[in-house]
């Protein structure tokens, strides 16, 4: 019988599983992954600002695979050998494959900057979202016994999607949060700090500006063309030009890190030929150089023929992406020729709290609540494609505006 492991259970490696094990024949599937549940990724900062109890956004892996075909193996995955065919997991020693579907996720980009990793919370799974609740719910206690206006300050480092949305959210808690702390939500402080004058580089100039008055207006303090040099215990230090050496700094008890993704590190451990852990492969998903290892969701980098460059790592693509090499596992264990991938992106729209949003759809930018409404029905629809209708009803997400 022939092995297939896939590492990770995210929207690509799930996906991936739950295409191939429709198909018969001769083969038996191994799926790993640290957590023995599949959570959104692209709702953690519901979860991160108190919006969302962890559960809405995650499901039990067991309750989505068929176990006639499928062993599921909570472990962690340290190295992928592709030479001897083997990978080495942190407990349950070496596996062997005749294919490996390598679909690991991301992990923060700190780009070396001092104190991101030690100084910073950082938000990519559900215990760093949750601790960053935790966290905040503490810092609002912290300020009713001492009033200092800091552990009334959120920061974010970052105004990429992840920064906004997460901005976004906090906003719509700010009520909570104020209530506790023992003040008025206006004095709860959402700043976000970003290098880049012109944010939202997908976007049109017409949509950005949008986007941009749209957080302004709700209430975020947007820290434009300010690059983050350091982050000091409760304190972030900027440059407001590239030749500024005389730097500024602002302070915050909560000061979360989003500045960017990086493909899991186990792609550089393993000696893939990657760049920030994503790895350039081939048309029909394989990494170039073995034909029986496809390389999947934010640790791949699909090129897009039309601008010559990878296409952004969303969860969007990483689904279609397992969708396709569940069906190329398939033609390759009957011997047959596999398919070239092809990708469009269906839109991109990100939510601003619970019902604000922006993006595009096809041709059409959306704003306001149409375009938060359009994100909830892509969310929906990503939960049916990744645990099924029953995870749709178990979540009871038929109530858009929770
Ligand atoms: P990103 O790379 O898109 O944005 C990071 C932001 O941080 C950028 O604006 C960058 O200029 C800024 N930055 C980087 N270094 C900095 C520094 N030293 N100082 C200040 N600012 C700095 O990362 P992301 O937002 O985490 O998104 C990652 C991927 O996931 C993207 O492809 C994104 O489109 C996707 N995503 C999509 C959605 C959605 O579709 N709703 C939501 C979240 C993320």
């Amino acid at each position: 019988m022939q092995e297939v492991l896939v590492l990770g259970a995210g929207y690509a490696g799930l996906k991936t599983v739950r295409q191939l094990q429709k198909q018969s024949g001769d083969f038996h599937i191994t799926l790993v992954d640290r957590n023995d549940y599949h959570y959104e990724a692209t709702e953690l900062h519901e979860v991160a600002s108190g919006s969302q109890p962890k559960d809405k956004i995650t499901f039990p892996i067991a309750d989505v695979i068929n176990k006639d075909k499928v062993t599921f193996l909570q472990d962690e995955v340290v190295k992928v050998d592709p030479k001897q065919q083997t990978v080495t997991v942190k407990n349950h020693g070496v596996l062997n494959y005749d294919y490996v579907v390598v679909s690991l996720g991301f992990c923060s980009e700190t780009f070396g900057i001092p104190g991101a990793k030690e100084n910073a919370l950082q938000m990519v799974d559900i215990d760093t979202a949750e601790n960053i609740h935790n966290h905040i719910i503490d810092m609002m206690k912290k300020y009713k016994e001492t009033k200092d206006k800091n552990y009334l300050r959120l920061l974010i480092c970052g105004a990429g999607f992840t920064g906004i949305e997460l901005a976004g959210a906090f906003l719509d808690e700010r009520e909570r949060y104020a209530e506790i702390a023992g003040v008025k939500a206006e004095d709860i402080e959402v700043i976000c700090v970003e290098a880049a004058t012109r944010i939202l580089p997908m976007f049109d100039d017409q949509l950005a500006n949008y986007g941009v008055d749209l957080i302004k207006k709700l209430g975020v303090n947007l820290m434009l063309g300010s690059m983050i040099k350091e982050i000091k215990p409760g304190e972030v230090v900027y440059a407001t030009s590239p030749e500024d050496t005389n730097y500024q700094s602002i302070s915050a008890a909560t000061i979360v890190w989003t500045t960017g993704v990086s493909g899991s590190p186990v792609m550089n451990e393993s000696g893939f030929d990657q760049r920030r852990g994503r790895v350039v492969v081939k048309s029909d998903l394989r990494d170039p150089n073995y034909e029986n290892v496809y390389i999947i969701g934010d640790v791949s980098a699909f090129m897009d023929p039309e601008t010559d460059r990878p296409f952004p790592t969303t969860a969007q693509i990483a689904t279609r992406m397992g969708a396709h090499v569940g069906k190329n596992l398939a033609h390759q264990l009957k011997g047959e020729a596999t398919e070239e991938f092809s990708y469009k992106a269906a839109g991109t729209v990100a939510s601003v709290g619970n019902t604000h949003g922006f993006g595009v759809v096809g041709k059409s930018s959306l704003k306001g609540y149409p375009a938060s409404f359009m994100k909830k029905t892509i969310m929906n629809k990503s939960l049916v494609d990744m645990g099924g209708l029953k995870e749709l009803l178990a979540k009871g997400r038929f109530d858009l505006y929770h």
